[in-house]
């Protein structure tokens, strides 16, 4: 089966505000124009695709759009929605047997979403993914502005793209449509042409990316958490103070360090640094440089944070382990997750703070040093 696929990027995305149009406006690393496209590239029945743009935009075509797997023609949209649909079914090949038109601002469209779409188009020419309200509808008077009746929610279906039509099928619709009111989705020129349209389930996730809203939302959904691990070990010695998180206690030996040797922090700094791609403890704040001399492990977590956010994460929660065989951790950790939760900006249930021994074996286990191990995981930071 030959499946061509148009991606309707033709509107200027008003409703954003702006000066960008929506299509063009990145979610995790791509626009929604090139998550949409490569939604409908990634399905393996899909053969060609067809963009259809903005005039202004078609020039730029291949850098907005970037590589695909599947051929693909660009042409400039029309004046109505429907009209750009009509400019992109004109450039199909001759091949296509079924067409899917989809929404370039629905980043998040599936495989099996569009395996049941083309499943249906097949089996009654025309079909629509959508799924039903979770809301009671109401019909409105427009004049009065009141509530006139509930409309049952079982027959209220709320439609999806892509939507999945025969070819043959665009030879009724097609010339019907130039005469059309203006139709703000394609299977409304199905039913004005008197065709059956079959519903198949969408999908809560494929949203219609519209307001600045929904793509706060989305870009929280989008955002891929990145991981980082950390591990620090520091000699305990005579005469220095134990100190964890920012939090002292009260033992007779602590780190020897540059620093103040608090290897939780070191740890979790090697972390978050880790996650973010941004190099480590050592590069940004190296022992040979007296800027760090005693500097407060806190101090370096906090700047590690900055480092983060400005490469566009944010930290989301924490987990490390301390060993040492003394003292007992545990009368002290809400303490440290109160800390460490503050630099972070995360509730202090995010972050989890434990201890352990090493069972007397090694350095470690005799008392001769602490040591730390720390994950981080960052997720994309909001708006860019
Ligand atoms: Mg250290």
């Amino acid at each position: 089966m030959h499946v061509a696929a148009i991606i309707v990027a033709g509107g200027q995305g008003a409703r954003m505000g702006g000066g960008r149009p929506k299509q063009l406006l990145e979610l995790d690393g791509r626009s929604l124009l090139q998550h949409s496209v490569a939604a409908c590239d990634a399905h393996p029945l899909v053969r060609e695709l067809v963009v259809v743009l903005p005039a202004a935009l078609v020039a730029s075509a291949p850098s907005l759009i970037g590589e695909t797997r599947c051929p693909c023609r660009v042409v400039s949209g029309g004046a109505r929605r429907q009209d750009s649909v009509r400019h992109g079914v004109a450039a199909l090949s001759a091949d296509a047997e079924i067409v899917l038109i989809h929404d370039a601002a629905r980043p998040f469209a599936t495989t099996t979403l569009i395996d049941r779409v083309i499943a249906g188009a097949v089996s009654t020419g025309v079909a629509i993914p959508a799924i039903v309200s979770r809301d009671t509808v109401k019909r409105r008077d427009l004049q009065s502005g009141l509530v006139r009746e509930s409309v049952p929610r079982a027959e209220v279906w709320l439609a999806q793209t892509p939507q999945g039509f025969r070819r043959e099928v665009w030879t009724t619709i097609g010339p019907l449509s130039a005469g059309m009111t203006e139709a703000t989705d394609e299977a409304m020129l199905a039913e004005w042409a008197g065709l059956p349209v079959m519903i198949v389930e969408g999908d809560e996730r494929n949203v219609k990316i519209t307001t600045p809203d929904d793509f706060t939302q989305a870009r929280g959904r989008a955002a891929t958490p990145r991981v980082g691990t950390g591990y620090d070990l520091h000699r305990l010695v005579e005469g220095r103070p134990l100190v964890l998180a920012g939090v002292t206690l009260p033992f007779g030996r602590g780190p020897l360090g540059h620093s103040d040797g608090d290897v939780l922090c070191h740890a979790l700094t090697d972390a978050l640094l880790g996650a973010a791609g941004a190099g480590d403890i050592g590069r940004h704040f190296p022992n040979t440089d007296p800027a760090w001399k005693d500097a407060a492990g806190l101090d370096l977590l906090t700047r590690a944070v900055a480092i983060v956010r400005a490469a566009g994460y944010a930290p989301a929660s924490a987990d490390v382990t301390v060993i040492l065989e003394q003292p007992k951790l545990s009368p002290h950790v809400d303490a440290m997750r109160e800390r460490i939760a503050a630099v972070l900006g995360v509730p202090a249930s995010a972050v989890s703070v434990k201890g352990k021994t090493n069972e007397g074996v090694d350095a470690v286990g005799r008392g001769d040093a602490i040591a730390a191990h720390a994950v981080a995981v960052l997720t994309s930071g909001g708006p860019q």
